[in-house]
């Protein structure tokens, strides 16, 4: 049957429009909108779709949804703490949702903090979207504090082997967009363990493309090993960009036999995406980012000339 102009201007019940760019972007017809409040931090949203599940909307920005949420928060996660060859004191700012906190005690850490600004988005979640925080709360080794995630960095004596920078894209006036530049990074390496290593979500590699280039450049002024990385994730329409810094370990050159012999260790057998073949890959760009990035593309992102994602 061919797509009638009727049905692609019909004007459904619910109807919520993801934009990437002012001029474009994706659609979902909801099901129904469980929970909605604008708090002081940002507006927050849990809505049913027919194709994704449910959904965590924060100022109009999918973060994560139960179809596909396991794609980018393993991806987020397994890589640099498999790097590690122990990584028992595990830092996220961000993650609001949970579910990155439920990968990291995957790797029996002592100590999981996840720091996040706005409490309610954790609340929400636990009650409209429980299976992204399943268990995280019961493990005596999970803390949650509820701090600007800089904030928190530039004064906390606490040390640690991994951190992973979990925060929504840096928009103008959202609480994120100082925890992508140069000033945060240094408080980044100032809190990690001499062999630590750190990871954050970068933005869409196609529509902020700049930016992911950006914060790139901006890890390389700080950390001796930079490695970005990339996955598709259906939720976001988009292939996303990652960037794990290191002090020592390379997760670029990690062995595939020691990414199975850790992950079998650590008692790892229930990942649905990532596994020593995908690590592989994460790690191959196309030629579209490797060129740009091996140019030195980009800008510093500091403070005084920080940089945004398109809306
Ligand atoms: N997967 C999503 C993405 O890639 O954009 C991120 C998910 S998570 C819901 C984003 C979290 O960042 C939210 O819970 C939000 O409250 C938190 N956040 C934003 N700015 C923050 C800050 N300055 N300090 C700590 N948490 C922050």
């Amino acid at each position: 049957m061919r797509n009638s102009s009727d049905r692609n201007l019909s004007t459904a019940k619910l109807f919520f429009m993801e934009y990437q760019t002012p001029f474009s972007g994706h659609f979902h017809i909801l099901k129904s909108v469980l929970f909605k409040r604008n708090t002081r931090f940002q507006d927050i949203l849990i809505a049913e779709t027919f194709d994704l599940g449910r959904c965590l909307i924060i100022d109009g920005k999918i973060q994560s949804s139960t179809r596909d949420e396991y794609i980018y928060h393993e991806v987020l996660t397994h890589p640099i703490l498999t790097a590690h060859p122990n990584p028992q004191n595990i830092l996220i700012i961000g993650g609001g949702e949970g579910a990155t906190a439920r990968e990291a005690l995957k790797h029996n850490p002592t100590e999981v903090d996840m720091v996040d600004i706005d409490v309610t988005v954790f609340r929400s979640v636990q009650k409209y979207i429980p299976q992204m925080c399943s268990g995280i709360c019961e493990n005596p080794n999970f803390s949650l504090i509820v701090s600007d995630g800089r904030k928190f960095l530039e004064s906390t004596p606490r040390r640690y082997d991994a951190i992973i920078i979990d925060v929504t894209d840096p928009l103008p006036k959202s609480p994120s967009y100082l925890l992508y530049t140069k000033e945060f990074y240094s408080a980044v390496f100032k809190s990690l363990r001499k062999n630590g290593i750190m990871v954050t979500q970068a933005t869409s590699t196609f529509y902020s493309k700049y930016f992911f280039l950006s914060v790139v450049k901006t890890l390389k002024e700080i950390f001796p090993i930079v490695r970005p990385f990339s996955a598709w994730v259906p939720s976001y329409g988009s292939l996303w960009g990652f960037v794990s810094a290191s002090k020592l370990f390379d997760p670029k050159k990690l062995p595939p036999q020691t990414i199975i012999d850790r992950l079998k260790n650590r008692g790892i057998f229930d990942l649905k995406y990532y596994d020593h073949n995908v690590h592989k890959m994460l790690f191959e760009l196309p030629r579209n980012l490797s060129s740009p990035i091996n140019m030195g593309e980009g800008e510093i992102i500091c403070d005084e000339n920080p940089q945004y994602v398109p809306i």
